[in-house]
């Protein structure tokens, strides 16, 4: 075995190790250390493989800008710009794995059937998670042109034309040894390109989280053909990991919303076949020093974070808070729903970050059955993953999504600004209820309140 070969067997056993220790929140942070440390292996080795003549300073060259650019954004990055950035490196991936295929391809060097196969199947998917990647960022980051989602007539059948076409350009290429012409070639990179775009434009901002981890699932597929076409097995195995990961994150996602997969591409978050439930009543509010005398003589407080949470980077008062809940003898649990936030495990990785116990952090199953027994569900920016619609009404874009039980607890607070719908724009029947209290304010500012308020107490 040469040094390249054990180099690259390395990096393929740190990338799935480094998955591996991702799953749990206490060896997470190893896990990607030892992951980078594989991919920086990876790259370093290249520079002596023996099919790379020349080119270094270029090489150089591109690891410093792209490192450098990767370098800044990330430490700057704000928690709730996360979805974004994802989608853009991610679309990157996508991009490289297609540049590879173009290079290998413009050559036009004999190629075995097979793998002339996988190349140009890695270039069509790459293409399309690299375009639509960028629009899915677009989108996110709040563009004009592109928010929301956009729709024309006849896009379903424009959109299924431009796919076949360009499918069938690519099986005409992968099918005639080298006797494919560059017109042909480039004229399929543009139009993989183009339904990448065409692909993502109809669906709107809420369902991008699930799309990007699609478009992820695309780039690892992507990486691992283009990695047997260079023979590189550390491609290989990364981009399969990868892949495996997106698909199974896509899954996961769309089954947290009750919504196949073909739904959110095909069709709007709103959509619905019929009127939705009138809600009766009226919003209360409380005051901040009421909503502590609550929770201070409570016995169990379940708290259930949202998306809210995120935006007010509340997390630090909220621990605090509940630091003194429990010095007064109060049994405090966190309740996380699989899609709080804008991306699985977002609440708690915010969690973690603030010191926040893992042993008191509880998913929806199995925390759903005791909210019957909680004194106080104390709702923090969260909205979608505790309206009591998804239940009850058959007609509501939510409907069937699980929830959390908040409104089962004998008294329901609710931090939110005001009273704006949440991601999906259902209206929440949850802050109706005779047993729900609004608390208005900023997540941090109200933390900080009820601080203050029972350390008075
Ligand atoms: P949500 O439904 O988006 O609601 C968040 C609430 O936070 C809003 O009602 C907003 O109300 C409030 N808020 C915003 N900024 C705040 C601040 N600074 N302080 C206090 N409150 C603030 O959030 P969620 O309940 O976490 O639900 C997540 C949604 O994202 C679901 O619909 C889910 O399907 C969707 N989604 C999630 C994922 C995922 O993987 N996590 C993926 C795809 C889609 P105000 O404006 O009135 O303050």
């Amino acid at each position: 075995m040469s040094l390249v070969e054990i180099s690259y067997f390395a990096a393929a056993v740190l990338f799935i190790l480094g998955l591996k220790q991702m799953a749990s929140p206490v060896t997470a942070r190893r896990g990607i250390v030892w992951a980078g440390v594989g991919m920086v292996l990876a790259t370093v080795i290249t520079f002596v493989h023996p099919q790379v003549h020349g080119n270094y300073l270029l090489m150089l060259l591109a690891i410093g800008i792209g490192g450098g650019i990767a370098w800044k954004t990330g430490k700057e990055v704000a928690m709730t710009d996360m979805p974004q950035m994802i989608a853009l490196y991610n679309g990157m991936g996508g991009g490289a794995a297609a540049a590879i295929a173009a290079v290998e391809l413009i050559k036009q060097e004999p190629m075995s059937d097979s793998v002339q196969m996988l190349a140009i199947f890695g270039a069509l998917i790459g293409s399309i998670a690299f375009s639509g990647s960028l629009i899915a960022f677009a989108k996110l980051q709040g563009i004009k042109q592109l928010r929301g989602a956009i729709r024309f007539k006849n896009q379903q059948r424009i959109n299924a034309g431009l796919f076949v076409v360009t499918a069938w350009m690519a099986l005409g290429i992968a099918t005639s040894g080298t006797d494919y012409g560059m017109f042909t070639l480039f004229l399929f990179f543009a139009l993989a390109l183009a339904f990448g775009v065409m692909m993502t434009l109809p669906i709107g901002g809420a369902d991008m989280p699930v799309v990007i981890s699609l478009y992820n699932a695309f780039t690892g597929l992507a990486v691992g053909f283009e990695g047997f076409v260079l023979e590189n097995p550390a491609m290989m195995i990364a981009g399969i990991v990868v892949g495996s990961a997106g698909t199974l994150l896509t899954q996961l996602m769309a089954k947290a919303m009750n919504r196949p997969i073909t739904n959110v591409l095909f069709s709007n978050f709103g959509e619905t076949t019929g009127e939705a439930q009138e809600v009766t009543g009226a919003m209360k509010a409380v005051e901040a020093p009421d909503a502590a005398i609550m929770m201070a003589f409570a016995e169990k407080v379940i708290i259930i974070p949202g998306y809210g949470m995120a935006v007010a980077q509340a997390q630090h008062k909220v621990w605090e808070l509940v630091k003194l809940l429990q010095d007064r003898g109060v049994t405090v649990k966190f309740a996380i729903h699989p899609v709080a936030g804008r991306m699985p495990g977002h609440m708690n990785v915010l969690l973690a970050e603030a010191g926040v116990p893992y042993d008191i952090i509880y998913d929806l199953d199995e925390i759903n059955e005791e909210f019957n027994t909680a004194d106080v569900a104390l709702v923090i920016g969260a909205n979608d993953v505790v309206n009591p619609v998804a239940r009850t009404d058959p007609n509501s874009p939510i409907y069937g999504m699980p929830i959390l039980n908040a409104d089962h607890a004998k008294n329901v607070i609710v931090v939110k600004r005001g009273q704006g719908a949440g991601f999906s724009g259902v209206e929440n029947h949850l802050f109706f209820a005779d047993n729900c209290r609004m608390l208005y304010g900023d997540g941090q500012a109200v933390a900080s309140e009820l601080i203050a308020n029972i350390k008075e107490i």
